[in-house]
């Protein structure tokens, strides 16, 4: 296995040549990528001069400069290129620039919903040293947006709660999950998203470990939890179907790189490794 990428993230860009750069463009939550044969690659800065003159310097990964910068919404992709969801690019980027991306997604968001004060209409400036833009007129701030939501993985002995969202493109199965209220506490959330997706309640929450996911323009807080009482509802609505299922007998679950996928995978040694079995 090739050592992980590095990415040294960074603000203000270098004064070198932004040629070589690559160059995370970003209509929603779509980014721009070159074809080639059926091989979806990030452009290099060279081939869309004009777009990579006004980006945002991201940072360096490995010795690559990272460039983020929003399409308009009549940017028409050159010969060679099209937009894709950037969540679908996970099969084709690696770990370290897969998280890139979603940082690109989140700044290029940023940029386009802070062009104007909030408050009085003047257009707003980049201000050095962080990633704010401010208004010169009564100085308010403006920072990319980022929504915290829990998720937690809700156990019973050696079995684990998941649940169906109607909403899902696929029929999978995974961790009960919700945003977080303003005033709420992050363990008040997973109580209450608990109670209202599945319907039950929960003792002994342990903090599992975080992950920016920038594709929901949010950063998730991974709780494990253990069942302590109720019976099974689903709204029908939200949520289609939950179920307690064995680690010998799951469902199809959410793919590789996403906290849903690490807690469950982090259940599933922890009960063979009590029934004395290898992980994995
Ligand atoms: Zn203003």
């Amino acid at each position: 296995m090739s050592p992980s990428k590095r990415f040294q993230p960074g603000y203000d860009p270098p004064a070198r040549s932004r040629d070589t750069a690559l160059l995370f463009a970003a209509r929603g939550m779509d980014l721009l990528v070159s074809e080639s044969e059926g091989q979806l690659t990030l452009p290099r800065a060279s081939a869309l001069p004009e777009l990579a003159a006004s980006a945002h310097f991201l940072g360096v990964l490995d010795d690559t400069d990272c460039y983020s910068v929003p399409l308009s919404g009549d940017f028409a992709p050159p010969e060679g290129m099209k937009t894709v969801p950037a969540r679908s690019l996970y099969k084709q980027l690696d770990e370290v620039t897969f998280a890139v991306a979603g940082r690109a997604l989140s700044v290029a968001e940023w940029e386009v919903n802070h062009r104007f004060c909030g408050r009085c209409g003047t257009p707003t400036q980049l201000v050095a040293g962080e990633r704010a833009r401010r208004c010169p007129v009564d100085h308010t701030p403006f920072y990319p947006r980022i929504s915290p939501a829990v998720i937690v993985l809700i156990t019973r002995g050696d079995q684990m709660l998941l649940a169906r969202n109607a909403t899902f493109p696929e029929p999978l199965f995974s961790t009960v999950a919700g945003f977080v209220d303003p005033g709420e506490s992050l363990e008040e959330t997973v109580h209450r998203e608990a109670k209202e997706e599945v319907g039950v309640d929960l003792k002994e929450l342990t903090y599992f470990g975080s992950q920016p996911w920038p594709f929901g323009r949010s950063l998730m807080v991974g709780f494990m939890a253990e069942y302590a009482g109720g019976d099974i509802t689903v709204d029908g609505k939200e949520i289609a179907e939950a179920r307690w299922f064995d680690v010998d007998d799951l469902p199809r679950i959410p793919p590789r790189l996403s906290i849903a996928r690490h807690l469950i995978d982090t259940f599933i040694d922890r009960v063979k490794a009590r029934r004395g079995l290898p992980p994995g």
